[in-house]
């Protein structure tokens, strides 16, 4: 067995054995972008840090999105689609530098196993636009135990009483 198959089989077992894997969704390819936009528009919607991450599997600097700060009650949606992800009753302080939440709004999100940068890893994407948030892993707090580890450019709060925005706003 080689070094690296080692090491992946070593990752594989930590992996949490409840996650359900999902690989039907992967990066957006060229000409296959959600919701009927083109790559061009949803980089004019989305600006370049937000494309990146949503549709090219990106990761924002740690300490970069000011949505770590963000303490208010609401709903944390998908950038791209709009689609609400995370309460805030879920969010928590994680001291990673990324918006962190114990649990997703159920049916929101789907997970695939995430083979690169020599990790094994487990990502998860919108349902609905199939946009990259972020990682999951089973270090949060209980009663949980995950931590859903998200990319805040990936992200927009909605405060609680305000409406939900349409896509494109
Ligand atoms: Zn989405």
């Amino acid at each position: 067995m080689q070094r690296r198959q080692f090491l992946i089989s070593i990752f594989a077992a930590a992996l949490p054995t409840t996650i359900i894997f999902d690989s039907a969704l992967g990066k957006a390819q060229e000409n296959s972008f959600p919701l009927g936009k083109t790559r061009e528009e949803w980089l004019a919607l989305l600006g370049d840090t937000s494309f990146s991450v949503l549709f090219e599997e990106a990761t924002e600097r740690a300490f970069s999105s000011p949505l770590n700060g963000e303490a208010r009650d609401g709903t944390f949606i998908c950038k791209a689609c709009k689609t609400p992800l995370f309460s805030s009753s879920t969010k928590y302080e994680s001291g990673t530098g990324w918006p962190s939440f114990t649990d997703p709004i159920v049916g929101s999100v789907k997970t695939k196993v995430d083979r690169t940068l020599w990790m094994v890893r487990t990502e998860y994407h919108c349902t609905r636009c199939g946009g990259h948030q972020g990682h999951v892993f089973d270090d949060g707090p209980k009663p949980s135990g995950r931590r859903w580890c998200n990319n805040g450019a990936a992200l927009q709060f909605v405060p609680q009483g305000a409406p939900m925005p349409e896509v494109g706003e």
